[in-house]
């Protein structure tokens, strides 16, 4: 372990400053960083902790916008009665989070600020093997060893990993807008298009890059439309509890109104779509979200849709199964959003 020094932050403003510093990382529940500094991810002189920051926690409605902090908890904002009625598959996705234990600390600002969980990239240091994560420029061990859990969407040469945060799933499938506070005063930057895939990275010059939030900027918190739609987050893993998702969907569907009289199934008057665990950012699959209007809300309906939203999945040798269970989990979201299963 590194020495390192350690401050409490006394504002939003005082943490943003002292992150301008590159030597300086801001903890919040520390689920993660901690994790960082006993692999050698992260070796920061100076520890700014912003768990004591009052104006960063919250959750609320105000109008047609429901907003939570960033020091939410992953089990507040899924037990919270306005994120289960207005925003109910982001509830679910923090409750199947983690465990229960880790919930309780991990928050909704660190939770989207996670990395990769690669297992070339999460070893101890000395690092075994090469990974352009941990030493930029010295490949990608998982692109020939195992990767069966990696992207089938928006990877490189450099890197096959994904981002595997459950909640960043449902936050960019419900169109959330995280606020952030940096050197240049404060911006609010869309979910769906906060992280960035290996590809998106690569064309804007900075291979590595994972997100859009820049050097000093802190999260304070995120606002999203208050939806009264069927809302799902279905989450595909090897044990029901305490394990990373394989793949996973988050769906909202609103249903046309029901003729009297009328029998079979509902169709769709709109619906929005994201899945999660299958690049290094949440995928929503747009192409469908323009084609399910009108749509019967059956499986035998929506596999077709789905499908020709993922045409343009690229798997590895090892995870073309991710496809097919990618598919299956977005439309067992839709089903479920609807209310059909
Ligand atoms: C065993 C285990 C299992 C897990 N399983 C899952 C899972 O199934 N699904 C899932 O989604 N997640 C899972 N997680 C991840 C967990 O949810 C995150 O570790 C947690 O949410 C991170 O939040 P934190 O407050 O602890 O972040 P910290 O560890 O305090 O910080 C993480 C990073 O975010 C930065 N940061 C924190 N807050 C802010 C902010 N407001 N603004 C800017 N930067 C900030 C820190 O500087 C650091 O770089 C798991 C974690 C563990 C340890």
């Amino acid at each position: 372990m590194r020495d390192f020094a350690y401050a409490r932050a006394g504002t939003a403003e005082s943490a943003a400053g002292a992150l301008a510093d590159p030597r300086t990382s801001v903890i919040a529940g520390g689920t993660e960083l901690l994790n960082w500094f006993r692999l050698g991810i992260a070796a920061p002189d100076r520890v700014v902790d912003i768990g004591g920051l009052d104006e960063l926690r919250g959750i609320a409605v105000h109008g047609a916008e429901l907003r939570i902090g960033a020091l939410a908890t992953l089990n507040e904002i899924g037990e919270h009665p306005l994120v289960t009625r207005t925003a109910g598959a982001l509830a679910s996705a923090c409750l199947q989070a983690a465990s229960a234990q880790i919930r309780n600390r991990a928050t909704i600002g660190g939770n989207v600020l996670q990395r990769t969980r690669c297992p070339y990239f999460r070893a101890e240091e000395p690092l075994p093997w090469p990974c352009n994560k941990r030493d930029p420029g010295s490949g990608c061990t998982s692109l020939a060893g195992r990767h069966e859990r990696q992207a089938i969407f928006g990877w490189t040469q450099d890197c096959v990993a994904v981002q595997p945060s459950d909640p960043a799933v449902a936050l960019a499938m419900l169109d959330a807008q995280a606020d952030v506070l940096g050197p240049a005063g404060p911006r609010t930057i869309p979910m769906r298009e906060f992280h960035l895939t290996q590809r998106e990275a690569a064309d804007a010059g900075q291979p590595m890059r994972e997100t859009r939030l820049e050097p000093g900027e802190l999260i304070t918190g995120y606002r999203l439309p208050a939806s009264a739609d069927g809302q799902a987050y279905v989450k595909v893993r090897e044990r029901a509890s305490y394990e990373y998702a394989i793949v996973s969907a988050a769906a909202a569907v609103r249903l046309d109104p029901v003729l009297p009289g009328a029998c079979g199934a509902g169709r769709i008057a709109a619906a929005r779509v994201a899945l999660g665990s299958v690049a290094q950012r949440p995928w929503r699959l747009t192409l469908a979200e323009a084609e399910l209007p009108g749509t019967p809300l059956t499986r035998e309906a929506l596999i077709p849709v789905i499908e020709r939203a993922m045409a343009d999945a690229a798997p590895l040798p090892q995870n073309g199964f991710k496809v097919t269970m990618a598919r299956n989990a977005a439309v067992r979201a839709l089903l479920t959003a609807g209310g059909a299963s």
